[in-house]
């Protein structure tokens, strides 16, 4: 599902996010991103997402060779992934039903399709009696499901977290983790970005460190497949 061949990113000014990176992601896994602050996780998530260009290497998503892709493709990686914030960056001017849509209105899909998907969605996360309620109105971790529902709703094949437990209390973050494996298992690719080491030194799945941009080694883990 996502491949990076020795990629390299220099942000202007010439930092080095990323450093020869190589892994592989293959389809239907689940991973977790770590590394201090700084170590390049969102960098990296960001070039999966085509917010930014590697300035050397390969980066491979669903087939694609995002470094050859014209712009006007990236509308079409980016329907293949959900992506889920830290802050799920919901907006407070709409129902939750109205914000867990909006991926399926910019994609055309019609009315009927739209209440369906968006009702299968917010049962998968446990709030379907929420739909009418603003974000505003929920707590944390129903906000934070609310964004994860929005991110399912268009079915992606894969899926994308950038620190999703931030803000949340230890039960509340295994409860959100518990919801990402459970897309997992149901086929979807998930890459998780945390540095909540305690969170998920007892889930079973392998990691993918960095350290200034590199990757390290991790206990139980055999990196760097290709
Ligand atoms: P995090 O620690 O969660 O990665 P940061 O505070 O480092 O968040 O970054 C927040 C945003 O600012 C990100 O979009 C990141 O790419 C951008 N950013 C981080 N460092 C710099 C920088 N030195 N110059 C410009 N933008 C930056
Ligand atoms: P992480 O997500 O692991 O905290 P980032 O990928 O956000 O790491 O950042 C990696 C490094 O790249 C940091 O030193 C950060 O300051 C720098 N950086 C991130 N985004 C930018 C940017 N837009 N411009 C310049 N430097 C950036």
């Amino acid at each position: 599902m996502i491949i990076f061949d020795q990629v390299s990113k220099s942000y202007e000014g010439g930092h080095q996010a990323l450093r020869e990176l190589s892994f592989h992601l293959p389809k239907g896994e689940m991973r977790f991103l770590t590394g201090h602050s700084g170590a390049g996780k969102s960098t990296l998530l960001k070039l999966i997402m085509m917010m930014e260009r590697p300035t050397s290497g390969q980066v491979i998503v669903n087939d694609r060779n995002l470094g050859k892709l014209p712009a006007r493709r990236v509308p079409e990686v980016r329907r293949d992934i959900g992506v889920v914030f830290q802050n799920h960056q919901l907006l407070f001017d709409r129902s939750v039903f109205d914000n867990v849509a909006l991926p399926l209105i910019i994609a055309g899909y019609g009315h009927r399709d739209v209440g369906r998907r968006v009702r299968a969605a917010l049962d998968k996360v446990g709030l379907l009696d929420k739909e009418r309620k603003n974000p505003m109105a929920l707590s944390g971790g129903e906000q934070q499901r609310v964004g994860i529902a929005r991110a399912v709703v268009n079915k992606p094949p894969l899926l994308l977290a950038d620190e999703p437990t931030g803000n949340l209390d230890p039960e509340l973050s295994a409860e959100i983790m518990h919801l990402f494996e459970q897309f997992n298992q149901v086929g979807v690719t998930v890459l998780i970005a945390t540095h909540d080491i305690s969170l998920i030194a007892r889930m079973p799945y392998r990691l993918i460190s960095l350290r200034e941009g590199r990757l390290i080694s991790a206990a139980g883990d055999n990196l760097g497949a290709r």
